[in-house]
């Protein structure tokens, strides 16, 4: 039986990984070149939290977010996020705050999680360790690094804010 079921909403700049990390923890496969399924919003997983079955449902953006069109409909009932940026690019970085303006404006407060993905590209990171830590300090929020490629700490992204969610 499921007890709950949370709305994630993942957002972040194009080609930082979103698509991917949700593919990657609902089917658990990566692949290089990854097209969204025309028709699906959202996958879901089942995991349990403190002994209850909760539902996770993962909303994509399908590429709206580089025309800047993401619509209320898709944070609508938003009860955890994820801000992503990518180890690779330094605009994706510094556009983390405006994401999550963007978040607040719909959502109000809710639990919320910077991930740093693409951690297996360490070698040719464009953000040092310190001013990311900085700024998940300054907004408040924890910081998981991850490499969906490589298939490190993503579970541990969805399971810390499922967590944050049955403890409200
Ligand atoms: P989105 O635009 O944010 O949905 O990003 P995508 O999921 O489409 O990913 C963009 C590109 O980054 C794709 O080629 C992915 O295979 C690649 N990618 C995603 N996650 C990782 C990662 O952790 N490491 C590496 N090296 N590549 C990744
Ligand atoms: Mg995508």
């Amino acid at each position: 039986d499921i007890e709950f079921a949370i709305k994630v909403v993942i957002v972040g700049n194009g080609g930082v990984g979103k698509s991917s990390m949700i593919q990657r923890y609902c089917k658990g496969i990566f692949t290089k070149d990854y097209k969204k399924t025309i028709g699906v919003d959202f996958l879901e997983r089942q995991i349990e939290i403190d002994g209850e079955d909760v539902r996770i449902m993962l909303w994509d953006t399908a590429g709206q977010e580089e025309f800047d069109a993401i619509t209320k409909a898709y944070y609508r009932g938003a009860q955890a996020c994820v801000l992503t940026f990518s180890t690779t690019d330094r605009a994706s970085f510094e556009a983390i705050r405006e994401w999550k303006r963007k978040v607040e404006n719909e959502c109000q407060e809710i639990p919320t999680v910077i991930v740093q993905n693409k951690i297996d590209l360490i070698d040719q990171a464009v953000v040092t360790a310190d001013e990311v830590e900085t700024l998940a300090q300054q907004l408040n929020c924890r910081l998981i690094r991850t490499s969906v490629k490589e298939d490190v700490n993503v579970a541990s992204v969805f399971r810390y804010l499922a967590t944050k969610c049955h403890q409200l």
